[in-house]
């Protein structure tokens, strides 16, 4: 079965918007296809599409750039490239142990982070890092405004972005670059095979005080919770000016098991299985990004394992 008519590859954003304004609704983006070509295999039921929009030729979506102390990372650039980046593993290190994990080499070497975020799952491991690291994502939108906004303003329901994939285009993500005294870390579990998400994962980022011995503030996203990726905001307060210590790491597990109701799903975990997860993970994930944040040393774990 035929399941598009055209398929184009615009070099530049604006093209983009005109191609799809041109096809009114009826065309789609496509990066790396690991997530749209089965949705589009699997659940085809309406008329086929009139044209995909290839967005993998765009320059500035292809690239990364660091500007002032922040990364700009294009929306089409691979898990891959991602894995690739020593500035990334140093310095937004959960981000490479996230990307790292997501499918097989296959997978990964297509496949982009503007995908993983446009599918709007809120399991999605490149999304679980980007909240932890408070990125902004910038779109440009089919009525040719084109804007910063925070990530989790992008998710709407499992599934369902703000963006409108046949009119809009994520174009970038921007984040800040751990400083001295901050570091990040990502785990996750997952099932061996069958399927394409986590069970649960965890990405955390924390800044420490002068001395390095107290924490300073912490981001926490552990997902997927609830129908879109949330931080968990009540662990993050219980280690505001804590002491890093065992006590500390108890209440924080202590609060994260009383503020976080995971739900069932079907084909990965009982709500039950993930509530005792979300332990384990917080119990590797936030050390591990306090003694990268005190030795100034980030190597990423994990990378490849998916
Ligand atoms: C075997 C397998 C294993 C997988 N394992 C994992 C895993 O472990 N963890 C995980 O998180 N995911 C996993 N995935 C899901 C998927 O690979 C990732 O979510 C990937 O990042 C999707 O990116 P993509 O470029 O392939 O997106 P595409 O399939 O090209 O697009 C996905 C959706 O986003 C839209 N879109 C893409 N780019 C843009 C853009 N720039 N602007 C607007 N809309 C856009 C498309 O129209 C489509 O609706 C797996 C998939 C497969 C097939």
């Amino acid at each position: 079965m035929q399941l598009w008519q055209d398929y184009h590859t615009p070099t530049s954003v604006e093209e983009t918007i005109q191609l799809l304004s041109s096809y009114a609704g009826n065309s789609r983006i496509i990066a790396g296809g690991t997530d749209l070509l089965i949705d589009l295999q699997f659940s085809h039921s309406g008329p086929m599409l009139d044209a995909l929009i290839d967005v993998t030729a765009i320059p500035e979506m292809t690239r990364m750039s660091e500007q002032d102390g922040s990364l700009i990372v294009g929306a089409a650039v691979t898990h891959t490239n991602i894995v690739k980046s020593a500035l990334i593993e140093a310095k937004a290190t959960c981000l490479v142990e996230s990307c790292g994990v997501v499918g097989g080499p296959q997978v990964r070497n297509v496949g982009t982070l503007g995908g993983n975020v446009a599918h709007a799952l809120p399991a999605g491991d490149g999304t679980t890092s980007l909240v932890a690291l408070d990125a902004q994502a910038e779109v440009a939108w089919g009525d040719g405004r084109r804007e910063w906004l925070p990530i989790l303003e992008l998710y709407k329901g499992p599934g369902v972005s703000a963006l409108d994939s046949s009119r809009d285009l994520l174009v970038a993500f921007r984040f800040k670059l751990s400083k001295d005294g901050e570091a990040t870390a990502f785990k996750r579990i997952m099932r061996p095979q069958g399927v394409a998400l986590p069970v649960l994962g965890c990405a955390v980022w924390v800044r420490l005080d002068e001395s390095k011995q107290k924490y300073d503030c912490a981001r926490i996203c552990i997902g997927p919770i609830g129908s879109v990726p949330t931080r968990a905001t009540e662990v993050e307060l219980a280690l505001y000016g804590q002491p890093i210590n065992d006590d500390t790491l108890e209440k924080a597990v202590q609060i994260a098991h009383e503020s976080l109701h995971p739900r069932t799903s079907k084909y990965r975990a009982t709500a039950e299985y993930r509530d005792y997860m979300i332990e384990t993970l917080l119990r590797q994930a936030l050390p591990l990004a306090v003694k990268r944040a005190q030795t100034g040393v980030a190597q990423a774990e994990g990378v490849g394992m998916g």
